[in-house]
């Protein structure tokens, strides 16, 4: 029986918390023993799994507790994949911890074009190229928009024009190939199949957010289902796209308004519009919840998120949906197979060494020459 009473619901991580924010951390009857948090680097995927988990799961505001938005899926296909959804400020140093390699994190797909879920780019383009990723480009996967700048191809080949210097200074030492960032626009408005690889198959559909031009994704891989709502107010697309049995469903909440008002210090006029024009207010994400029937329903994007606003989320929630609803924070771990869904916590290190990982492209580094003037401007040692 599902315990919906939310004043059991553990604290989040940074208040003190070991376990997912739910009171139905497991559904189904799983085929092994999960310890009670996830460890980088002690559990790896098993053939058929996913494992996913929230890179990000704050909104503009980043903070040491909450990156902003991304969600990370490891498919446990032969290749092993590893799919990024959005790249929130911030998400990609919990990417580092998680004992994963550099190499393999090459293919990022894009809810839509606000900067709390792409600003980390430069960070997987730019930088870990310098760490790891080494093999070739960053592939990117997103909407169109009404016009030709307002989409993802413009604004990843700004980007790749803006990184003009980090490329330029990388010299021979970094495969050339691995700062290029190779863009695959879509159209926004339409529910299709935009990627299909390696028994992965990812569809894209439109949400109603900010601008036209956002969308949400399922993903599809040997039988089981994940839908991600990216930012968006209650929609239908999602529920059509969602047809047959979604084993996780992540949807993006808000708090209700007067809690973000108290929580934030916006009025709670300004607040009441941050969420209806925007976004998801826990009762419209649980009449979601009610239309597609997930076996596990979680929340993301929750700004604010604080042990006492937590039950005030659950409590609007629960008026409208009593399924299992996992309260994301980062790094909330989902394990997803056929016999059942398990929402853990990782229990990670601040420092670890990046993993380069098998590289799949030979490269030999070859120092260019320093500038002429450094001669004269190095104070020499010996
Ligand atoms: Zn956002
Ligand atoms: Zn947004």
């Amino acid at each position: 029986m599902t315990n919906n009473d939310p004043t059991s619901l553990p604290p989040p991580t940074y208040a003190g918390g070991t376990r997912a924010i739910t009171t139905t951390p497991i559904v189904g009857t799983p085929r092994r023993e999960y310890a009670e948090m996830y460890v980088p680097g002690a559990e790896p995927l098993e053939d058929g799994e996913l494992r996913i988990t929230v890179l990000g799961s704050g909104n503009p505001w980043v903070t040491r507790a909450q990156a902003s938005g991304s969600i990370l899926v490891e498919v446990g296909n032969p290749e092993r994949d590893l799919l990024l959804f959005d790249a929130g400020s911030g998400s990609i140093a919990n990417y580092g911890s998680l004992k994963l390699p550099v190499n393999l994190l090459d293919k990022l797909f894009l809810t839509h074009l606000h900067a709390d879920h792409m600003a980390d780019l430069i960070t997987i383009s730019g930088s870990f190229s310098k760490v790891g990723r080494a093999d070739g480009p960053v592939r990117v996967w997103g909407p169109s928009g009404t016009e030709p700048r307002l989409g993802t191809r413009h604004f990843v080949e700004a980007i790749e024009e803006a990184l003009a210097w980090d490329t330029a200074a990388a010299g021979g030492a970094i495969n050339p190939a691995s700062l290029k960032i190779v863009v695959n626009e879509f159209h926004f408005s339409q529910t299709a199949v935009i990627y299909e690889e390696n028994g992965v198959k990812i569809t894209s559909f439109p949400v109603i957010h900010a601008l036209s031009g956002a969308v949400g994704y399922r993903i599809d891989f040997a039988g089981l289902t994940v839908v991600h709502s990216g930012d968006t107010r209650a929609g239908w697309p999602l529920v059509y796209a969602s047809k047959g049995n979604v084993d996780l469903l992540i949807h993006e909440c808000f708090p209700p308004a007067a809690a973000l008002a108290a929580a934030s210090g916006l009025s709670i006029e300004r607040a009441t519009m941050a969420l209806n024009a925007a976004h998801t207010a826990p009762k419209a994400a649980g009449k979601v919840f009610g239309l597609v029937k997930p076996r596990m329903a979680a929340l993301w994007h929750t700004p604010m998120l604080a042990p006492q606003i937590v039950p005030m989320i659950f409590a609007e929630l629960r008026t409208v949906y009593d399924g299992p609803v996992v309260q994301t924070q980062d790094l909330t771990v989902f394990n997803v197979t056929k016999e059942a869904v398990v929402a853990r916590q990782a229990n990670v290190s601040d420092q670890v060494a990046p993993i380069p990982g098998q590289p799949r492209a030979p490269f030999t580094p070859a120092l260019a020459p320093p500038p002429a003037w450094w001669a004269d401007a190095l104070i020499p040692i010996d």
